[in-house]
């Protein structure tokens, strides 16, 4: 597997593409929006940049990084790669046509990964042609930083597909770990609560600022809110309103106003410029 391909420039799927091209692999990229494709290069160099500054990384290996990153018009031209990882919108149905349209053009054994945060993977599978070939590879934000990635298998999903997804992602340094296909996988479903309640604490008067303080000095590396404004305000919501739905509106999933409110308003976080605690 050398050629991979990416769908979704956004947050993570330009992340997942730079983890893989700095390992050697060859990526195909692309976006149904002409200024996610086109800025994709300058975001992804912007990005490096500050460790060419720092001397972590040489201006030439961030050249030959970039240069492993093919931005193509559309998934019609990723017929070469191996593996594909969709990082489009969370939304099932979407979703669902971007598989359909990219098995007509991946070769057969091709394996077709989701990197959904809260999405059935099982849900996601229905309809398509080889089913057994699809299954989550679920990264973290910022993906070239975070070491985990959650590997989901839904009950059709074949091993063979699933030890060479494995393969490519331990060879991009991660830290694999295979996680049941139920609301949330391992990772988001515990955060809920950390979530939830620092939401219900602003309900009841005390500051992002102030939550967040306290949860950082108490260890976590990044307050609850810090954190929403990295994620994005609208995942945060979409991921928690897929877990309430999933688990029958558990009280555990409860989808806090203030957090449909923050979203209503646009200021999802980094990458709107504001969020609840960014600018700092
Ligand atoms: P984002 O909004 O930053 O980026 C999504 C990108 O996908 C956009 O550039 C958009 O133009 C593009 N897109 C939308 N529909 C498309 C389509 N049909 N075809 C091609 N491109 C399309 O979103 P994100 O934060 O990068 O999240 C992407 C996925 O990754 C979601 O499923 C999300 O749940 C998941 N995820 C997000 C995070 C996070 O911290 N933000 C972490 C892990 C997983």
């Amino acid at each position: 597997m050398r050629t991979l391909a990416v769908i979704g420039l956004g947050t993570m799927g330009l992340g997942i593409a730079q983890t893989y091209a700095a390992a050697g692999f060859d990526v195909l990229a692309t976006d149904a929006v002409p200024a996610a494709r086109d800025s994709a290069q300058a975001r992804l160099r912007d990005g490096l940049r500050p460790r060419v500054q720092a001397g972590k990384l040489t201006e030439g290996a961030m050249e030959a990084l970039l240069g492993r990153i093919t931005v193509v018009p559309d998934p019609e031209a990723m017929g070469t790669a191996s593996l594909a990882i969709e990082a489009i919108v969370e939304k099932i149905g979407v979703k669902r046509g971007l598989f359909a349209a990219l098995e007509t053009v991946m070769a057969p054994d091709a394996v077709l990964a989701t990197n959904t945060s809260s999405l059935s993977v099982a849900a996601m599978a229905q309809g398509l042609a080889r089913p057994e070939r699809l299954l989550g590879l679920h990264f973290f934000n910022p993906a070239p930083v975070m070491k985990l990635v959650e590997l989901v298998a839904h009950p059709g999903t074949a091993a063979d597909a699933l030890s060479r997804a494995r393969q490519v992602t331990e060879a991009a340094g991660k830290t694999v770990i295979a996680c049941p296909d139920r609301p949330g996988f391992i990772v988001n479903r515990c955060a809920r609560p950390f979530y939830g309640e620092a939401l219900a604490l602003l309900e009841e008067g005390r500051s992002p600022a102030e939550i967040d303080a306290a949860m950082q000095a108490a260890g976590y590396r990044l307050g609850p809110f810090a954190l929403i404004d990295l994620v994005g305000a609208d995942i945060n919501l979409a991921a928690t309103e897929s877990l309430a739905t999933a688990m029958d509106g558990h009280p555990r999933y409860h989808v806090f106003d203030v957090l449909r409110r923050q979203v209503a308003s646009g200021d999802l976080g980094r990458k709107t410029g504001k969020g609840f605690v960014h600018p700092q």
